[in-house]
């Protein structure tokens, strides 16, 4: 097993550290050493460096010199770096500090190389296993978060990342933009052209959101037909400036589609908030629902801002509007 990885080897002395690389050559796990004689240089090491291990010496006056090993188990990045701590069987101080501050195995430099070796495969296996795990569980929580028909946020974390951003509106005073989009006459899409290609259509609608957006902003497929975007910092006049590349955008994507011979649009509601009284988040979506029912009533293919003077309904009226979340696939 081999861990296209290399292993560092610390020690203070430089006999131990000759030793050390000498047993750890022997063990066959490793495919480089980086030598390493004091703290300063392992921390700057592993600034750019990920090492598989780190095999350290530790001589019999130095249990203080195991703090770095605190120091290691306090950041993210390296408190999963496995530690091995070679001391002699006379050094109980040291051998029991070093498990104590997290090494994961304590030998003597006088174990047998097959004992020796043995155990450090052991805890490259164990490690291998964890970082599968690890690599998995993000995996789960990406899938967890994620439409799986177009790869955009889905509506959980829409409604956390919403949550957050109302948060830091209301902190900030900074104004947020949220854009309702939703596609029109999209049922007969289907009915004409069939569910497949509707399908298709809701993939290549997403791409152009996708694209359309900054990294800091969020598409979300916020149910069937209907996506959101969540604008951070944005106020109006910038979320319209969006609103129209999208309708220009989609315009294109109809093209792209053989046989398609259907205006293919949307209709688009935005609502903004800002600071401590405008920020909730609840209020913000019912204004965007509010603002894209007065553009499907005013024809369809448009954009709306909400703007209580000017809408002829309120928030209520719009969610009255809506044909019940249940019924909305
Ligand atoms: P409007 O302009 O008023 O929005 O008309 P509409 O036809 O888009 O509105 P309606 O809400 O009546 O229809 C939405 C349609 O979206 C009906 C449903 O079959 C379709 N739909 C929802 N989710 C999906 C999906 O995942 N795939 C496909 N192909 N169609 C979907
Ligand atoms: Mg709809
Ligand atoms: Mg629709």
């Amino acid at each position: 097993m081999s861990m296209n990885a290399p292993a560092v080897i610390f020690a203070h002395r430089h006999a131990d550290l000759e030793a050390l690389t000498g047993l750890a050559a022997g063990v066959g796990l490793f495919d480089a050493f980086l030598p390493c004689s004091g703290e300063r240089q392992l921390f700057d090491l592993l600034e750019h460096r990920e090492p598989a291990m780190i095999l350290f010496a530790c001589a019999a006056e130095q249990v203080d010199a195991l703090l770095w090993l605190k120091i290691l188990g306090k950041r993210d990045r390296w408190k999963d770096i496995p530690v091995t701590v070679f001391a002699g069987d006379d050094q109980l101080d040291a051998r029991v500090a070093a498990l104590e501050l997290g090494a994961c195995e304590v030998l003597s430099l006088a174990t047998p190389l097959r004992e020796i070796s043995a155990r450090l495969h052991r805890r490259m296996k164990q490690r291998q296993e964890m970082i599968r795990l690890k690599k998995s569980r993000e995996d789960l929580a990406r899938v967890a978060l994620t439409d799986s028909l177009t790869g955009l946020c889905n509506r959980a974390f829409f409604d956390v990342t919403l949550e957050s951003e109302a948060a830091r509106s209301a902190r900030t005073g900074l104004p947020y933009s949220l854009l309702m989009i939703d596609v029109d006459h999209f049922k007969w899409v289907n009915d004409t052209y069939g569910h497949q290609l509707g399908d298709t259509v809701l993939q290549g609608i997403a791409r152009v959101l996708k694209r359309s957006v900054r990294k800091s902003d969020m598409a979300c497929r916020y149910g069937g037909e209907e996506f959101a975007l969540i604008l951070p910092e944005t106020d109006i006049p910038a979320a319209q400036v969006l609103a129209v590349r999208i309708h220009r955008e989609i315009a294109v994507l109809a093209a792209s589609y053989d046989h398609f011979r259907h205006p293919l649009t949307v209709s688009i509601g935005i609502s903004c908030g800002s600071g401590k009284e405008q920020a909730d988040p609840a209020l913000l979506i019912e204004k965007a629902d509010c603002a894209l029912y007065a553009a499907k009533r005013n024809g369809r293919n448009r954009t709306e801002i909400f703007n209580l003077g000017k809408m002829d309904f309120s928030p209520a009226e719009a969610r009255d509007l809506r044909p019940p979340s249940n019924l909305r696939m």
